[in-house]
């Protein structure tokens, strides 16, 4: 953890420290009408609650309110709260936003460039649909991983499936033993070029083997983008292929906020004016980090729990709940 000296913020004025809970949101989906009921996410009634929970105990801003706090124009209400909603789900078009624009209420989308434009799907989308198409037997796709472990072993100086097993297979407070398994083999463990390859297949195999047509289901469009934006709605950068960006080289960092700003820029953000980066997987370093403040980067959202102070956090490193941590 960062220590007293790094957290302060050199532009903070004594006294000023505001406290705000940013609150982050995924899927938001209409279960009973989902052909994917095991995909795990917030059901629209459990949206609804909980808005009317935050509704109820906070008073909920929109971003611009946010950065005109961090650059110490006007100080927030007390209890203020902002809602997020990261990677651009066609849901956050068809649920969130009327029922956010109902409410007289603002919001914060993140879209990335490659599934709203390019019709690409997510790594980690991918994997979550494989898992909910093959709930009532994970270990068909399980038995699919193994045989290319096997298959390719020596070629790829992999370890064994036993090996793998041994050190991945193991459950946590979400998952079983057997869901966590494929979880890690297809997000962290294998080559990449090979889990990529084996999500490929298995997404073909146990969803559909045309992606494109789910992708470009699966995600908003740019027009949708540019009329949440004109009834009141913020939109920010989430990058362009939704990678871990502290797991890349500055120039690639440089790459993936650029292309992202361009996009920004072509769905209507003014991004000139001071923009928000909302870190994916919530992986930022240092680096990441001058390459935001060299084109004018406002604030960053990270992936870590606490209740962000305007005035006192570093803008580009302000934390946020998830909406698990509150009442649905
Ligand atoms: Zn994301």
């Amino acid at each position: 953890m960062a220590n007293a000296a790094t957290r302060i913020d050199t532009t903070a004025r004594p006294g000023m420290k505001q406290d705000l809970t940013i609150v982050m949101y995924h899927y938001v989906r209409d279960f009973a009408r989902s052909r994917f009921p095991g995909i795990r996410g917030l059901d629209l009634a459990g949206f609804r609650r909980q808005i009317d929970f935050l509704e109820q105990g906070y008073s909920i801003v929109g971003m611009p309110q946010v950065l005109a706090a961090i650059r110490g124009d006007e100080p927030l209400p007390p209890r203020a709260a902002l809602l997020t909603f990261d990677d651009g789900y066609a849901e956050h078009y068809d649920l969130v936003f009327p029922e956010l624009h109902k409410r007289g209420l603002p919001g914060c989308f993140y879209p990335p460039l490659a599934p709203v434009r390019e019709h690409r799907l997510l790594d980690v989308n991918r994997v979550h649909f494989i898992l909910a198409a093959t709930l009532d037997d994970p270990s068909r796709v399980s038995a699919v991983i193994d045989a290319r472990v096997r298959a390719e072993a020596a070629s790829h100086g992999l370890d064994s499936v036993e090996v793998y097993r041994a050190e991945w297979a193991k459950p946590n407070r979400f998952d079983d033993a057997e869901t966590i398994y494929i979880k890690r083999m297809l997000q962290t463990v294998l080559p990449e070029a090979m889990r990529h390859d084996i999500a490929r297949d298995l997404f073909a195999r146990f969803v559909t083997t045309d992606e494109a047509a789910f992708a470009a289901e699966l995600y908003i469009t740019e027009d949708q983008a540019r009329l949440m934006q004109s009834c009141g709605m913020s939109f920010g950068s989430h990058g362009a292929e939704h990678l871990w960006l502290n797991r890349i080289s500055p120039a690639e960092q440089a790459v993936e906020i650029d292309r992202s700003l361009a996009f920004l820029r072509d769905i209507g953000v003014g991004v000139d004016e001071g923009w928000v980066m909302c870190y994916p997987y919530g992986g930022w370093n240092e680096s990441l980090l001058e390459v935001l403040r060299a084109r004018g980067c406002s604030a960053g959202l990270t992936t870590e729990v606490a209740t962000a102070e305007i005035g006192l956090n570093d803008p580009l490193r302000l934390p946020r709940y998830d909406t698990n941590d509150f009442p649905q």
